[in-house]
């Protein structure tokens, strides 16, 4: 997924780096699908799907990128967009 195609649509910008499409409540989850921008083919981005529990530092995540498919484990996306979303927090309960 090219990332200015994703760009227009966002609701949140971490910079040019990471993008949140959507944050949805949905009973004690909280959803937030973000694009994430790769670092070595600047255009490219990736989409990670963040699961956290309100109140708590639990989450899931999930990507796209090959880190993930073969680890398994949180890949640098995945940590990336959870600081976007934190931020975006932020500024919601402002
Ligand atoms: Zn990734």
């Amino acid at each position: 997924m090219l990332c200015r195609e994703v760009a227009p649509k966002v609701i949140y910008k971490l910079g040019e780096e990471v993008y949140i499409a959507s944050v949805e409540r949905r009973g004690p989850w909280i959803y937030a699908v973000c694009y994430v921008r790769y670092q070595t083919e600047r255009e490219e981005c990736y989409q990670v799907v963040l699961k956290l529990k309100a109140g708590t530092r639990y989450f899931l995540g999930r990507c796209d990128c090959r880190d993930f498919k073969y680890r398994g484990g949180p890949c640098k996306h995945i940590v990336r967009a959870k600081v976007a979303l934190r931020e975006y927090s932020k500024l919601k309960a402002k």
